[in-house]
């Protein structure tokens, strides 16, 4: 049996369409928790407005009838909105039009009573609704204009604005409870939003780090990989060539045994502020290793690669970096590679490292490109 023959999959999957249409990828997380609720909260209350509605067209309570189904379709609709997820701002257009719907039915329900006078017990549904979907500031602007609305309903001489009738102790006591559960529910939300923030704070944080180096502030190797990927896959899309650089710098243990590991700091920190500043700006540079950077040039051929090369090796050859007092010229080894798609990343960086290492071998501070390799 094929697991979406199965009936409890087929519901759950169902469920999970009906409840998260509208998310997209490109909303934050927040977002699209929001669009969730909102699909649970519109499909609840269509459901309970349209029963109800049903209902009171039954008992012959026509008016009352006519608000639930009006609201029925209202709770649809928000649906509608989220279902056409191509709808630009509709996470904005469907809790608005969620709010209001609940505003308009629960002024309602305050005027006319309701069924035997318990309309009003459902205004409670409304301050946490409208944080959540409205956030704490515009929450409470909706929130307070509904409570001065109902004052001025509730307490208008002779109840002219009110078909239902409530004793005066009945309608102090339900703006004072509405009004406390409103400010519990702004309190609520604030703590929600700011426990999110620092949340989505101390996230970006630890993904800051785990991609890149603190030292020297680039990428390291796993930050780069995205960018590689990217253009692996641009450079096949529109026939481009890539090409990537190995470098080392030379010598950089006598560095460390002349001015310390901090000098050696100092020193890394100065290469790789150079190298950002190089580099075109299409390009990228990663912390490969120790002391070790990997160039990443799009559009680029090999040669083209050997001549942006000899620049950033000239420029570092020309630009000494002061520690401790010292003015130290830093040099560094350069393999150059470009990457043949047919024979993937690897190839070209084990390329590259060959002709670093052969950089290595012929007295340092120099460029090799793999096709000058003798195989
Ligand atoms: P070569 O020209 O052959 O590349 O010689 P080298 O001395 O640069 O190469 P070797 O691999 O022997 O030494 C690299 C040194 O880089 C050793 C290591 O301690 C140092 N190193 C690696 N990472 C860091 C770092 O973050 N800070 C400092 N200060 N030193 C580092
Ligand atoms: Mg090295
Ligand atoms: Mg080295």
């Amino acid at each position: 049996m094929k697991q979406t023959d199965n009936p409890y999959t087929f519901i759950t999957q169902l469920f999970d369409g009906l409840i998260s249409s509208g998310c997209r990828s490109d909303h934050d997380e927040d977002t699209n928790r929001k669009i969730v609720v909102i699909n649970l909260f519109a499909i609840v209350g269509m459901s309970i407005t349209l029963v109800l509605g049903i209902k009171a067209v039954f008992n012959e309570q026509l008016t009352l009838g006519i608000v639930l189904l009006s609201s029925a379709t209202l709770f649809g609709l928000c649906k509608g909105v989220l279902l056409h997820s191509k709808l630009k701002n509709n996470h904005i257009i469907a809790p608005t039009l969620l709010v209001l719907c609940l505003l308009s039915l629960m002024l309602y329900l305050v005027i006319f009573g309701g069924v035997a006078g318990t309309g009003p017990l459902w205004i409670f549904v409304l301050p946490p609704v409208a944080m959540f979907f409205a956030g704490v500031f515009w929450g409470v602007i909706t929130v307070g204009l509904f409570i001065a609305l109902c004052a001025v309903i509730l307490f208008t001489p002779g109840d002219a604005l009110l078909i239902a009738s409530y004793t005066h102790e009945f309608k102090v006591r339900l703006l004072l409870s509405f009004a406390t559960v409103t400010f519990l529910s702004a309190f609520y939300e604030h703590s929600r939003q700011t426990s999110f923030i620092i949340i989505r704070d101390i996230s970006e944080k630890f993904e800051r780090q785990a991609l890149y180096d603190a030292l020297t502030n680039l990428p390291n190797r796993r930050g780069i990989q995205k960018f590689i990927d990217h253009e692996i896959n641009r450079a096949k899309r529109q026939q481009e060539q890539l090409t990537l650089i190995l470098c080392d710098i030379d010598r950089f243990k006598q560095v460390n045994d002349n001015y310390g590991h901090d000098g050696g700091d100092i020193a890394l920190k100065h290469v790789a502020d150079l190298f950002k500043e190089v580099i075109r700006e299409q390009d990228g540079v990663a912390r490969w290793g120790g002391e070790e950077f990997l160039f990443v040039l799009p559009t680029t051929n090999e040669s083209n690669g050997v001549v942006l090369a000899e620049k950033i090796r000239e420029t570092l050859q020309a630009t000494p970096v002061q520690i401790k007092n010292t003015s130290l010229t830093v040099t560094a080894s350069f393999g150059v590679a470009q990457i043949h798609l047919e024979n993937g990343l690897n190839n070209a960086l084990s390329l590259a490292d060959k002709a670093l290492y052969r950089a290595k071998e012929k007295g340092r501070n120099k460029v090799l490109s793999a096709s000058s390799l003798t195989p």
